[in-house]
This record gives structure tokens, C-alpha cells and sequence, in this order.
């Protein structure tokens, strides 16, 4: 049973492999089509998003039993590995190179799952069909960047997409039902109201995804958004507001979504601003906190509204 107010990652994964699991992050060496003439991003930076290790020589097989080396090392107890295919656009590649970049995934048979992470704008039926041929023998997740529903901010952020792909892209991705679906968000735009985050959360609701994974709007090492913010035109959203934004979005928010991450995850050494955001176990209590304090949990007022 889960004791959390909200559907939390890993009681889900408890249940779907019978014990703890671990992912083992990927960077396949591929780019990303918004990064190819600019910046991509504004929050993003040459890692995009990823863990850099392609450039440093190691291919993904080498960073696969690294991962779970390092993993069983820190970890006692570990019943299953998931492979996040996660560094750039991992769909914008020849469907015969994905093809063996997620295959050396069956070298591993402590791995269960996979995940892709990937760009609406980067999927099409010959990819998803190919990644649901895995559900045979894994779990598939596909992790599809949406960051926001208010066009502006997408405009503003440089994603180079707009809500119209995402929408496209779950309406393919939904007729391959052994594929769960993992939305990302940021959360931390400038001016972004309450009013949009619960406009999000029942957005969301609505259209049958599996997962959702909340990032805050973070200034990292040689991102666009570290000129602007060293400019004096970005501030980050202090940790009250954050806190503020993300309860608000688990009471809108359907109760049966899995809650993949509730905050900002920069890599080590390159976060610049806020630094509170380092602190990640203190702000994950302060959001089950205040949920608490308000007698509150994931999809109160989801159910209020739609039922
Ligand atoms: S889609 Fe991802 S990899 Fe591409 S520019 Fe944006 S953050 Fe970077």
C-alpha cells in the first residue's frame, strides 16, 4: 500500500517487479534536431540533459554494466534495472541504429524495462511500433517532453514544437497500449499562475498518460538560460512557490498517474541557480508536508471536478 499522499515511483515499481528497481541512465550518442542550428533549449546544454559518457568513449554496453555496477555497490538489495535511453532526442536516429542501440539492452538480464526519452516532434508509427516490440519481454516506458501547455512559454524556452506534435504524438503512441507514457514538465516559468498548473494537471487527466515527471526550471553550466539569467532577465521561482505549485498540481492531477519525479535533477557540479533546489530530499518532504497539513493528496480536487 502506498503511504504517500501522492502515487509515488517507487511503490509502483515495487508492484510492477516485485521489489526495489534502479535506472540506469544512457547517453546512446545521438543529437537532438532543436540543438543542430542553436542553443536548442534554453535550458539545456551541450550534455543535453544526459550524462556525457558517449563523448568520453564509453559505448552503451560499457555504460550498462557500469550502471549496474555502481548501482549494486551502493545498493544492498536490488530487484530490477530499468535502461533510460535519456541524453538528447533518443527516436532521432535511423530506425536500424535504434534498433541495436535498444537491443544491447538483452545482453542484461537483470534489466525489465526501458525507457526512451524523446521530443513529441520526433515520433512516428515506425518508431513507436518498433519500441512496442520490446513489451514482449520489458516494460516500456516512452518519457515525451511536453514542459508546457501555454504555447508562449514553449516559444520562449526555444522548444521548436508545440502542443499540436505532443497531442500527435500520444495519438499514435496510444495505439500501442503496451507502451506507458511518461510526460515531462517544467515547472518555473516566469508569471506562471496556479491557474495554468491545475489547467495542466486536468489537461494531463484527460488524455490517458501513464506518468508524469516534474522539472523545475533550473540555470545550469552553458545553457542559454545562464546568459539570461546572469543578464538579470530570469529569476528562478523561490522553493515556497515551487512547493506551492506542484500541490497544486497533485490535487488536480488523475490519482491513478504514477509520479515519476516531483523536482529538478541537475548533474552534478553544474547547477548554478536556485541552489535550493540541490536539497532534493528536504523539498520532497516539504511537498508531502504541505499536502498533509492540508489534508490533501493526489486527484482531491481531480475528482471533485470530473466526477
Ligand atoms: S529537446 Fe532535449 S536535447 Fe533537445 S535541445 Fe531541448 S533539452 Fe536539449
Amino acid at each position: 500500500m502506498n503511504d504517500k499522499p501522492y502515487r509515488d515511483l517507487n511503490s509502483y515499481f515495487q508492484r510492477l517487479f516485485g521489489g526495489k528497481t534502479y535506472k540506469i541512465t544512457i547517453d546512446a550518442g545521438l543529437t537532438c534536431p532543436n540543438r543542430i542550428n542553436s542553443r536548442g533549449c534554453l535550458y539545456c546544454n551541450e550534455r543535453g540533459s544526459g550524462t556525457g559518457l558517449w563523448a568520453k568513449g564509453y559505448d552503451i554496453e560499457s555504460q550498462i554494466r557500469l550502471g549496474i555496477e555502481g548501482l549494486r555497490r551502493k545498493y544492498k538489495k536490488i530487484d530490477a534495472f530499468i535502461a533510460y535511453f535519456q541524453s538528447y532526442t533518443n527516436t532521432y536516429a535511423p530506425l536500424p541504429l535504434l534498433k541495436s542501440n535498444w537491443e544491447t539492452i538483452k545482453k542484461f538480464p537483470e534489466i525489465r524495462g526501458i525507457s526512451v526519452g524523446t521530443r513529441p516532434d520526433c515520433i512516428d508509427r515506425e518508431r513507436i511500433e518498433l519500441l512496442s516490440e520490446f513489451s514482449i519481454d520489458y516494460k516500456v516506458f516512452l518519457e515525451l517532453g511536453l514542459q508546457s501547455i501555454n504555447e508562449e512559454h514553449l516559444r520562449w524556452i526555444k522548444r521548436g514544437h508545440g502542443v499540436k506534435e505532443f497531442e500527435e504524438a500520444v495519438k499514435i503512441t496510444k495505439d500501442y497500449p503496451t507502451i506507458n507514457i511518461v510526460v515531462h514538465l517544467i515547472f518555473g516559468f516566469p508569471e506562471q499562475t496556479l491557474n495554468e498548473i491545475k489547467e495542466t494537471a486536468l489537461y494531463l487527466s484527460q488524455l490517458g498518460i501513464e506518468g508524469v515527471k516534474i522539472h523545475l526550471l533550473y540555470v545550469a553550466k552553458g545553457s542559454a538560460l545562464k546568459d539570461i539569467f546572469e543578464a538579470g532577465n530570469f529569476k528562478p521561482v523561490d522553493k515556497d512557490r515551487y512547493i506551492e505549485m506542484v500541490c497544486t498540481f497533485l490535487e488536480y492531477l488523475h490519482p491513478e498517474i504514477v509520479i515519476h519525479r516531483l523536482t529538478g535533477d541537475a548533474h552534478r557540479g553544474e547547477l548554478i541557480a536556485p541552489l535550493w533546489s540541490m536539497d532534493k530530499t528536504a523539498i520532497l518532504k516539504e511537498i508531502e508536508a504541505t499536502l498533509r497539513n492540508r489534508e490533501s493528496y493526489q486527484g482531491k480536487f481531480f475528482k471533485e471536478i470530473i466526477y
